[in-house]
C-alpha cells in the first residue's frame, strides 16, 4: 500500500474531494427522461401533434429499476443531485484506476520477484548437479 505522500496531488485531490460530496451534498445516482404520452381526453393538441412531456428519475431502488415521475418543481433539484452523484463516481473511477495502476506494479515487481528466486533455485541446482 502506498503512503499519502506516494499519491499524486491530483489522487489526493480527487479522494478528498469525493469524501466531502459524500459529506455534505445530497446524491442520486440515476438519469432524468422525458417521456412523451397522448393524455386520451378528446380534442386535446397531443391527438394531433405535440404530445405531453413528462420529466421521469430512472434510478435503482431496491434493486430494481424504475421510473418516478418529478414534478417541474423538483427538476432542478433532481438535476443537481444526480450531478453531485455523477461527480462522485468520476472522482471514484479515478481514484480506482490510480490503485489499479498501483496494484499492476506491486504485481510486476511480485512476479519479477518469484522468477529471480527461481531462476536462483534453478542456477543453484544445476551447480549442484555432478
Ligand atoms: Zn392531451
Amino acid at each position: 500500500m502506498a503512503s499519502r505522500s506516494q499519491r499524486s496531488s491530483q489522487e489526493r485531490h480527487a479522494r478528498s474531494s469525493a469524501v466531502r460530496h459524500v459529506a455534505d451534498k445530497p446524491l442520486l445516482r440515476g438519469s432524468l427522461v422525458v417521456m412523451r404520452r397522448k393524455c386520451g381526453k378528446s380534442g386535446c393538441h397531443c391527438q394531433q401533434g405535440e404530445k405531453h412531456s413528462s420529466l421521469y428519475l430512472a434510478v435503482r431502488a431496491k434493486n430494481k429499476r424504475t421510473m418516478i415521475y418529478i414534478p417541474s418543481a423538483l427538476e432542478q433539484t433532481a438535476r443537481e443531485w444526480i450531478g453531485n452523484g455523477r461527480r462522485v463516481d468520476e472522482l471514484l473511477d479515478f481514484v480506482s484506476q490510480q490503485c489499479l495502476a498501483q496494484l499492476l506494479d506491486q504485481k510486476q515487481q511480485a512476479v519479477g520477484r518469484s522468477r529471480e528466486a527461481s531462476v536462483r533455485r534453478k542456477r543453484r541446482r544445476k551447480g549442484r548437479a555432478p
